[in-house]
C-alpha cells in the first residue's frame, strides 16, 4: 500500500549469512503525518484572519482611515477576524487539554439533566431569544452520569450549537435524554439541511467540513465534532451521527452511569 512503512534490519548469523528483520512502522508513520497535517491546517486556519487584520490595520493608519465610516466598518472586520482567531485558540487549546487527560477517566457524578437546562438557559441568552426553538425532553432531575463537569457542558454547547447552526430557522431541535438500565443516551436531532453520507464518517476529524466558507461565515472553528468525539471517548462513551440530506441530522452520544463505573460501552 502507498502508505504502508517498512523498517529493515540486517543481523549478521555467521556463515556469511544475514537474518533480515522487517518491522511494520506504517503505523507510527500515519500518525506523524496526521499530526504534520494539523499543524499546517492550524496554521493557515490562523494566518487567514492575520492577514485580514494586518491589512485592514494598515489601510486605517493611511487617510482612509479618518473617514468615520471607513473606520467603523473596518473597525468591526478587524474585531471579527481577531473573534475568529480567540475561538480558534481557545479551541485548539480544549483540544490539548482534552489529549492529555485521555488516561485519566472520569468518575464524578454529574446530573447531566440540569447540565442540558443549564446549557439551554445560556444558549438561549447568548442567541437573543433563538434558543426558544429548542425542545427539551428528559425525565425530572437528576440523570446521573460519571463525567467531566466542564467537559460535558462543552460537549452539550457544541452540539446544541451546530443544530442552531446548521438547522433550518423556525424548526425546532428536540435535545431528549433517556436514562437505561446502565447508560444515559443524549440525542441532539435538527431539522436542518442535512448532511451528505460520504461525508459521515470524516466529520469528527478536526478542520473536516462540509462547506468550509459557510462554516467560517457562521463562525465555526472545524474543531467542534472533534472536541466532542475526544470528550466521549475520555468519558469511554460512544458517538453516533445519522443525517438524511433535507431533512436533518441526528446525533447520539452515549455514557455511562454511575452504577456501571467499571462498565464499558460496546461500540
Ligand atoms: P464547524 O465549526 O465547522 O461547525 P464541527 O466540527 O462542529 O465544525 O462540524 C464539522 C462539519 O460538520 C461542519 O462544518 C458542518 O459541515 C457539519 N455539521 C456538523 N453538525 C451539523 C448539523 N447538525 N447539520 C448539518 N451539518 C453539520
Amino acid at each position: 500500500r502507498p502508505d504502508q512503512r517498512w523498517e529493515m534490519q540486517l543481523a549478521p548469523i555467521g556463515d556469511g549469512r544475514r537474518l533480515v528483520h522487517l518491522a511494520d512502522r506504517s503505523g507510527s508513520h500515519a500518525a506523524e503525518r496526521m499530526r504534520v497535517d494539523f499543524v499546517a491546517n492550524a496554521s493557515h486556519e490562523l494566518r487567514t484572519p492575520l492577514a485580514s487584520i494586518l491589512g485592514y490595520v494598515e489601510t486605517l493608519s493611511d487617510a482612509a482611515g479618518e473617514d468615520p465610516a471607513i473606520r467603523a466598518r473596518f473597525l468591526k472586520i478587524v474585531f471579527d477576524e481577531a473573534r475568529r482567531m480567540e475561538r480558534l485558540v481557545e479551541d485548539l487549546m480544549s483540544l490539548s487539554r482534552i489529549e492529555a487527560e485521555k488516561f485519566r477517566t472520569p468518575a464524578e457524578s454529574i446530573d447531566l439533566a440540569a447540565l442540558v437546562d443549564k446549557t439551554y438557559a445560556e444558549l438561549a441568552d447568548m442567541h437573543d431569544g433563538r434558543g426558544r426553538d429548542i425542545i427539551l425532553e428528559h425525565e425530572p432531575t437528576p440523570i446521573p452520569v460519571l463525567g467531566d463537569r466542564a467537559q460535558l457542558s462543552q460537549l452539550l454547547h457544541n452540539l446544541i450549537g451546530n443544530a442552531m447552526k446548521y438547522g433550518r430557522p423556525g424548526t425546532p431541535i428536540r435535545v431528549s435524554l433517556t436514562s437505561e438500565e446502565d447508560v444515559v443516551r443524549l440525542v441532539v436531532a435538527d431539522q436542518g439541511e442535512g448532511i451528505a453520507p460520504e461525508h459521515l464518517p470524516r466529520l469528527t476529524e478536526r478542520f473536516y467540513r462540509v462547506d468550509p466558507g459557510r462554516s467560517r461565515s457562521i463562525g465555526g472553528t472545524g474543531l467542534g465534532l472533534a472536541i466532542v468525539k475526544h470528550i466521549v471517548e475520555r468519558h469511554r462513551g460512544r458517538f453516533d451521527i445519522a443525517s438524511r440530506l433535507g431533512e436533518g441530522t441526528r446525533v447520539t452520544v452515549t455514557l455511562r452511569s454511575p452504577a456501571t463505573a467499571n462498565a464499558v460501552i460496546k461500540q
